[in-house]
């Protein structure tokens, strides 16, 4: 079920060139492991943790920095009833997406998913280990979009979201986070893990707050009466 030794930002090239080269290259490295008796250079779990590691530090790097700017844009910090409650499940109070974790957490866990798969269909050469990197610059981006008075006054005039005024900068930065943890399940369970991951969160958000990822995208782009009246029901 684990897909270990692969880079943390994707596999590695398999082009035939590239792999007649490091053949060649594993053949003098673990020549080297049996004379110095290291698994330093050669062992894949462990430069698999180093990936890790570093795919983690850049989920923080890119989700602070977009938190600099939500503030520079005017975002608050934090929901302004000032409690502490790390989350709030009830998406029709003024609390929703202003607390670290809500509902909506799960679709950006979603957005993570979505993009690992995504940029898998592009080829190595040109992105390479570079993928996580793009997946969180990409939802940064789509964290500072959500936050404009473009999409919010969308939101507000089409979706069931009235009351919506933007997210709080702890909000959007749990959602980038949530999004790396997205992509990190993507990448380290087999396919089917996702679709099933997916279907999942998808059927329990709508069971629960008759929203989702889906139909937040179908609404934002071609309202449908019919679904906002269920929604509001
Ligand atoms: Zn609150």
């Amino acid at each position: 079920m684990f897909r270990g030794g692969l880079s943390f930002f994707g596999t590695y090239s398999s082009g035939g060139i590239v792999l007649r080269q490091s053949k060649a290259f594993s053949l003098r490295r673990s020549a080297k492991m049996r004379y110095d008796g290291t698994m330093s250079e050669s062992n894949p779990a462990k430069s698999d943790d180093h990936a890790v590691r570093r795919g983690f530090v850049y989920c923080l790097v890119v989700a602070t920095l977009t938190a600099i700017t939500l503030r520079l844009m005017g975002r608050i910090w934090w929901c302004e009833c000032g409690r502490l409650d790390l989350a709030s499940w009830d998406i029709w109070t003024s609390h929703n997406s202003q607390h670290l974790i809500d509902p909506y957490t799960f679709s950006h866990v979603l957005h993570g998913v979505i993009f690992y798969w995504l940029l898998m269909l592009i080829p190595d050469r040109y992105v390479g280990h570079r993928r996580f990197l793009i997946a969180m610059t990409i939802e940064a981006c789509w964290e500072l979009l959500e936050n404009s008075p473009i999409i919010i006054d969308r939101y507000r005039s089409v979706t069931i979201s009235l009351d919506y005024y933007g997210d709080s900068i702890a909000n959007s930065f749990s959602d980038i986070v949530a999004c790396g943890l997205g992509y990190w399940f993507a990448r380290s369970f087999r396919w089917t893990w996702s679709v099933v991951f997916f279907v999942i969160v998808e059927v329990l958000m709508l069971i629960t707050i008759r929203d989702s990822l889906g139909l937040n995208i179908l609404m934002l782009l071609t309202p449908i009466d019919a679904v906002r009246e269920w929604q509001s029901g």
